[in-house]
């Protein structure tokens, strides 16, 4: 199988191409279809399997359809928000985000601890289509910018959940998690596509993806 065959728009299989990637990878040929058809998805995989595209590119595919073509963003506001337990692997995704969508008006921005809120709140401003996080800093963000809406959010990835959802870590992708979904300001609509993106599944995180996603796919290899 090849990347086209999965169902990539062509800009993203060329800049695929560009980069070296000549076949999807076991969890990106698994995960890609389900989740281009905009299922909720638990993925089993770890650092090394290829994960962070598996999840990213039928993430771009969606946000990249409806921009087709036009300097000017049809759709505006935030439509994807992938949340990390640490700022090393957010930096790297936000990496992976800047390759795979070059070329396209498709604009992320990094919000982790240890950086100065000024340059963040400045990248906010320039209307981004994708928040990549920790969730300590995204709380702060969500806190301090009040006009930082989540409505538009179409996909919610949790990426190394299981470290995600543990320790103290664990509070704050909680409360994350409650003013996602349960409160009415904030409102990200329940409809919003989820991911979860785990190495082990452990009953804490069981819990939780019971509670907030529809009929997820599971995917292992
Ligand atoms: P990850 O598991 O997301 O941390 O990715 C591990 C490494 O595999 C990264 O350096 C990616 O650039 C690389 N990679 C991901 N998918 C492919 C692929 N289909 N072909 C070749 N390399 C890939």
């Amino acid at each position: 199988g090849s990347f086209e065959s999965l169902g990539l728009n062509n800009a993203l299989v060329s800049n695929l191409r560009h980069l070296g990637y000549s076949f999807p990878t076991p969890v990106q040929r698994k995960a890609i279809p389900p989740l281009l058809r905009g299922k909720d998805a638990i993925i089993m995989a770890r650092t090394g399997s290829g994960k962070t595209a598996a999840f990213l590119l039928p993430t771009l595919n969606k946000l990249y359809q409806e921009g087709i073509g036009t300097s000017t963003k049809l759709v505006s506001g935030i439509r994807c928000v992938v949340i990390s337990p640490t700022r090393e692997l957010a930096m790297q995704t936000f990496g992976f985000f800047k390759k795979y969508a070059k070329g396209t008006n498709l604009k992320a921005c990094l919000l982790v601890g240890g950086e100065p809120f000024e340059s963040q709140f400045a990248a906010l401003a320039t209307n981004p289509d994708a928040l990549i996080a920790t969730p300590g800093r995204l709380l702060q963000i969500l806190d301090q910018v009040s006009y930082l809406r989540l409505h538009s959010v179409e996909t919610i990835v949790f990426d190394e959940a299981d470290r995600l959802f543990e320790g103290n870590l664990g509070k704050n992708t909680r409360q994350l998690v409650d003013l996602f979904f349960d409160s009415p300001s904030s409102g990200v609509s329940h409809t919003c596509q989820k991911m979860l993106v785990s190495a082990t599944l452990p009953q804490a995180l069981a819990d939780f993806v019971q509670l907030n996603m529809l009929d997820p796919v599971l995917i292992r290899l």
